[in-house]
């Protein structure tokens, strides 16, 4: 079989599923490369409630798994594997996994975005064994325990006032005196007895052998340090653009986020598409990247039309 398609999606997400869906319909026999985490975010989730079509809350993967059944159904190809490289600088273009090289006549970027972590050799080490960027996922394990939640904005309230549900104490600790969260998110959080405080405190360590006891924390003015126990720790600190392959090669705003031309999903590159959180910082919403994923299909079945051989 060929090496040639008329789209590569890169990213399985809503937003990569939604393309292929739409790609898939018009006839344009799309390849998905769905990434060593098929599914995206929405599969370190668990409930989710803000889907339209679900009267009654479906769980993330679940939500995914139809997504992808929908896709396969009107011809989408899956490759469950990572893009290692793209070359966008020869038409077709060059999207290259461990295995093999695909060309692309067009391509829809819809990587996502990642948790950002803390960046301490600890964390490593301790992910999956206490340590979480996951409320929503991880949450149920921790009943009846104290917990840290890690960062000063909106996602760190959200996480602390959530986890509440399970543990006997939530405290938030942030880099700063001065939360970046919404004013009606800190007042949440400030309302609920069972979060308490740690402003103005920098994590230098998550303590533990094998499994998260704490975290040890210093106050960057007078440069105490003080350990404060804790069973889980769910950092909290933003999202990264999964965006390294296309650096160099597509237009990027500061934080890496793909620039995409306004009302349109089209990059800087012509027949390159952007979808999903890896081109929104602003809305990061299931349905928001569906959203996008439909119109990245659309733009590229013009693209492809009107750029006939
Ligand atoms: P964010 O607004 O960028 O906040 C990240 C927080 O983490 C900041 O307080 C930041 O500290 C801290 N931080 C970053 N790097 C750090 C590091 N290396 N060490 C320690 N602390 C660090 O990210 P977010 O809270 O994920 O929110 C992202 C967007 O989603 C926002 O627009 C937010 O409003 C939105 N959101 C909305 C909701 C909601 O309304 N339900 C829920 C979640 C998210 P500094 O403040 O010192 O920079």
């Amino acid at each position: 079989m060929s090496d040639e398609r008329n789209v590569i999606i890169v990213g399985s997400g809503p937003a990569g599923l939604t393309a292929a869906i739409y790609a898939g319909r018009a006839n344009l026999m799309p390849l998905i490369v769905a990434g060593s985490q098929p599914g995206g975010q929405l599969t370190l989730t668990s409930e989710v409630e803000n889907y339209p079509g679900f009267a009654e809350a479906i769980l993330g993967p679940e939500l995914m798994d139809v997504m992808r059944k929908q896709a396969e159904r009107f011809g989408t190809e899956f490759v469950d594997d990572d893009v290692v490289g793209v070359d966008l600088s020869s038409r077709p273009f060059a999207v290259k996994t461990a295995e093999r090289t695909w060309r692309a006549r067009a391509i829809i970027v819809a990587t996502g975005a990642s948790a950002r972590l803390l960046g301490l050799e600890s964390e490593r080490r301790l992910l999956g064994r206490g340590l979480s960027t996951c409320a929503t996922c991880d949450g149920f394990f921790f009943k009846g325990q104290e917990l840290v939640v890690v960062g000063g904005g909106d996602s760190a309230m959200e996480e602390a006032t959530f986890l509440t549900k399970f543990a006997s104490k939530v405290t938030i600790v942030h880099r700063r005196d001065t939360l970046r969260a919404s004013k009606i998110m800190q007042d949440r959080a400030h309302r609920n007895p069972k979060v308490a405080w740690a402003l103005n405190r920098v994590v230098d360590e998550i303590l533990g052998a094998d499994r998260v006891t704490g975290v040890r924390l210093s106050d960057p003015d007078s440069g105490t340090v003080e350990d404060l126990p804790a069973g889980g720790v769910f950092v909290a600190i933003g999202h990264t653009p999964n965006t390294q392959l296309f650096s160099g090669q597509l237009e990027m705003d500061p934080s890496g986020y793909l620039v995409t031309e306004s009302g349109s999903t089209r990059t800087n590159v012509p027949g390159v598409f952007a979808a999903g959180d890896v081109a929104d910082h602003v809305y990061r919403q299931a349905v928001t990247a569906a959203g996008t994923g439909c119109m990245a299909a659309i733009d590229a079945e013009r693209f492809l039309e009107a750029h006939a051989h």
